[in-house]
């Protein structure tokens, strides 16, 4: 992962020092030393990132915090307080002024890495997000902001001390919803099997009771719980059992004493990116679903069906598989919209949608390609046997009048051409063709019928 971070501190040696340590790891570091310039150069340079010095002479740290959360242009980049160890107030200030994390100085090369990795992670979310978000302005971010922050976090604690497990209850309480379990087995069943996934699961590492990292381990392998976000806490002298952790993909930690407000922000930073991931594969499917389906009758549309199709036939063509198509158009369609209006004839194409999928098998492929043109792809399926399909359908659709809230039942009738896939040479365009060709004959040969295709169109 690579990103820009803006490093702040009015001491040389302090950003030097940073400056070095993320160059290292292929971070592209811009520096400010002091606050007006720091709130220039978010401006300028659009960081993903800000680690910020707290204690700086005119605008403090704390101050450059609140404007930068304060502007909706810049409130989504992540801050990052550096705070020194003996001014824990410092921290209470901080978060309430909008930070998203902190850092003790002297500054450890692992909580450094975690933090930035893990918030980097955060914003790339949020920014995707932006991008996709109908009018992408300001608000886009506050808008998603209280859909995030608004509900309580969902959380599973897996901790063996009853007294542990309390502090941890009474400092995220307020915010979250926290499971309490002491058996690291039950856990994972626990997570693998529940219908909702938890938000963040907590593994409190206990070395005389239980392998922690087996746990975390067994989390990360298991397809049902790889998802989960998890955060571990450790004591102070098992760095070695930490780096093993985060190299296996625990997203953050925390050391005893576990500090109130440290707990609280890093929790809400995994509930928070665990949304925005959720939210983004639901854009994501949702998106797919809007490119392949036609909106009034919730079947394939034309291009998933060329797209699909041309797939299709390129597999069974080299197999040597049988597979045929139905072209089915609505009879005397217009003077079903003339008699009845528009509302009527959409609701014609939903009822008729519903019928061909009630008619058909899973694996047929039913598409709306025009107004009242579809296309049913029948896999596996050779002309006789489609013909028996085609024949059903016509007869579902012909012998019951449509219900749409007109004074009296609609009759509607289909005509339908058969093409089946035919040799080496044969394609989509020549297999649509035969098809529409057949389906024309079924109308001039006096409607409602099947007409099985010609070998050549
Ligand atoms: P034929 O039996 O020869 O197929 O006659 P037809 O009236 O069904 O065919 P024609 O192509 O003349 O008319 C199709 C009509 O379908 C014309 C058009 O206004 C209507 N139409 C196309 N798309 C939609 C739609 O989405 N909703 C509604 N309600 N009508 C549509
Ligand atoms: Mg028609
Ligand atoms: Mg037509």
């Amino acid at each position: 992962m690579t990103a820009r971070v803006l490093v702040v501190d009015d001491i040389i040696a302090n950003v030097r020092l940073l400056e070095a340590k993320l160059s290292a790891e292929y971070f592209e570091v811009i520096t400010a030393m002091n606050g007006l310039d720091a709130l220039d150069a978010v401006q300028k340079s659009k960081p993903d990132i800000i680690l910020l010095d707290v204690m700086m002479p005119g605008i403090d740290g704390i101050e450059v915090c609140k404007r930068i959360k304060g502007n909706v242009d810049t409130q989504h980049i992540p801050v990052v307080m550096v705070t020194a160890l003996d001014q824990p107030e410092d921290r209470v200030r901080g978060l309430e002024a909008g930070a998203d994390d902190f850092l003790t100085k002297p500054v450890n090369d692992i909580a450094l890495f975690c933090r930035i990795k893990s918030l980097v992670r955060l914003k790339m979310l949020t920014d995707e997000l932006r991008v996709r978000s109908p009018g992408n302005d300001g608000n886009a971010r506050s808008f998603l902001d209280d859909r995030m922050n608004s509900k309580r976090g969902d959380v599973l604690l897996v901790d063996r001390h009853p007294s542990s497990a309390e502090r941890i209850i009474a400092s995220l309480g307020d915010r979250c919803q926290v499971t309490v379990m002491t058996d690291p087995v039950e856990a994972l069943e626990k997570v693998a099997t529940r219908e909702r996934p938890y938000e963040l699961v907590i593994v409190s590492f206990d070395q005389d009771q239980f392998d922690g990292l087996r746990l975390c381990s067994q989390l990360r392998s298991g397809d049902s719980t790889r998802q989960a976000p998890l955060m571990i806490i450790v004591n102070p002298d098992e760095q070695q059992i930490l780096l093993r952790a985060l190299d296996m993909g625990v997203n953050d930690y925390l050391m005893r004493p576990v500090d109130r407000q440290e707990i609280m922000a890093r929790t809400a930073t995994q509930v928070r990116r665990w949304r925005y991931t959720e939210q983004l594969r639901n854009s994501v499917k949702a998106s797919i679903e809007m490119a392949i389906t036609d909106s009034l009758t919730g079947l394939y549309n034309r291009r998933y069906l060329e797209t699909h199709l041309t797939h299709m036939i390129d597999h069974y063509v080299n197999r040597g598989k049988v597979l045929s198509v139905l072209a089915v158009d609505v009879d005397y369609f217009k003077a079903i919209n003339d008699t009845h209006g528009h509302d009527a004839g959409d609701k014609v194409l939903q009822e008729l949608a519903q019928r061909l999928r009630d008619h058909t098998r899973s694996i047929d492929l039913c598409c709306r390609i025009g107004g009242e043109e579809f296309i049913v792809v029948l896999p596996n399926t050779d002309t006789m046997t489609a013909e028996k399909i085609a024949e059903r359908l016509r007869r579902a659709i012909a012998a019951k009048s449509f219900i749409i809230g007109t004074p009296a039942p609609v009759p509607v009738t289909i005509s339908a051409g058969i093409a089946t896939l035919s040799g080496l040479d044969d394609s989509l365009e020549k297999l649509l063709k035969r098809a529409d060709s057949a389906m024309y004959q079924a109308k001039r040969e006096g409607r409602n019928r099947i007409v099985k295709a010609g070998l050549v169109a």
